[in-house]
């Protein structure tokens, strides 16, 4: 949509003035959203985009594999600008699927570190996660410092993760994948396995719970669920996050583990400008701390403030690992934690 000059906004002016209805004078157009993220803070952010731009955002929100239907039964006809989702495993499918285009963007390159975007302009880190250890301060007195080391059988019974089939385990047996190899990749998830305490199952937060009720000395997590705890009443965990250690593991080596929420232009975008507008938009420092700060997460561009809960976990070396690498190997990852029975 072009964008209105004061010459449309006077005649605008002038039309109405004679009873005609029209949109408001100022609109500079809209760009449609379609996101499988939700946090109070994200709808401040779109707030403050229409008040900066005049361009408004039409929110549709769901599951991303519900999302992922939708824009392939809408095909050409999509009315999709712009796709939020996280972990870079999700972005894959969707690039995989053809349902994104490449841009072009200096402030989004300038801005984003290569590894968390897309080589070709196809998606974008908005946020930042690492995927950490967690450990029983009390009982724990030498917690892994390393993802290798999870696999050690002097940890055996004691680690609770969650099931293969979530999107960060194979994200995670993924990045092993790209740094070790296959073979290695399957030894230390067989050796992850034996270290079990209990059935793969639950969410994040349950890992977390699992430490607090005993079940688990060691467990694997996200580092915002822990944060959110800090932060706000998390049933079971909330009050008892003194009793959990947190190690970013691979430090002074390949760095931790990380993945994104992240956003890229539909394929077939009818705003495709005001996509891009809103992207760039999302690198701003006021747009980063909102995203960040709304999951507990650190900002993609560097420099800017993380928040006070995301401060208490402290800052660490980050694996480069191109993110891209992660869904390239996540098929191999699902296989292979199923050849080795990890439900
Ligand atoms: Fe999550």
């Amino acid at each position: 949509m072009p964008h209105k000059n004061i010459k449309t906004m006077a005649l605008g002016l002038f039309i109405l003035s004679s009873g005609i209805s029209l949109t408001p004078a100022y609109a500079e157009g809209e760009v449609n959203v379609y996101s499988s993220r939700h946090y109070d803070t994200d709808n401040r952010l779109f707030a403050d985009f229409t008040e900066t731009t005049g361009i408004k955002i039409n929110l549709i929100e769901g599951k991303i594999n519900s999302l992922m239907e939708r824009l392939r039964f809408e095909g050409k006809n999509s009315p999709a600008d712009v796709i939020i989702t996280t972990d870079a495993g999700r972005l894959y499918q969707l690039e995989r699927d053809d349902l994104l285009q490449g841009i072009q963007s200096d402030e989004l390159q300038g801005k984003i570190p290569a590894n968390l975007r897309h080589g070709e302009g196809k998606w974008f880190g908005v946020t930042q996660r690492a995927r950490v250890i967690y450990y029983d301060k009390e009982t724990v007195k030498n917690p892994p410092q390393t993802y290798t080391e999870l696999a050690d059988p002097k940890y055996k019974g004691m680690v609770c993760a969650r099931s293969s089939s979530n999107i960060y385990m194979l994200s995670l047996l993924a990045s092993q994948i790209a740094h070790n190899g296959e073979d290695a990749a399957k030894t230390w998830a067989q050796g992850l396995l034996n270290n079990l305490a209990r059935d793969p199952q639950g969410g994040d937060t349950d890992q977390l719970r699992g430490i607090v009720s005993d079940e688990c000395q060691i467990a694997i997590g996200n580092t915002y669920y822990f944060a959110r705890a800090i932060r706000t009443k998390v049933k079971g965990l909330s009050g008892h996050t003194d009793k959990i250690g947190v190690v970013f593991p691979d430090q002074g080596d390949k760095g931790t583990h990380v993945n994104i929420s992240g956003a890229g232009v539909a394929k077939h975008a009818p705003n495709k400008e005001n996509a891009i507008k809103l992207l760039e938009y999302f690198t701003s420092e006021a747009a980063q701390t909102y995203f960040a700060s709304g999951n507990d997460e650190y900002p993609v561009v560097p420099g800017v403030a993380l928040s006070s809960s995301v401060q208490q976990l402290g800052e660490f070396e980050a694996d480069v690992l191109p993110l891209e690498e992660l869904g390239r190997n996540q098929a191999r990852a699902q296989q292979i934690y199923n050849e080795i029975g990890y439900k």
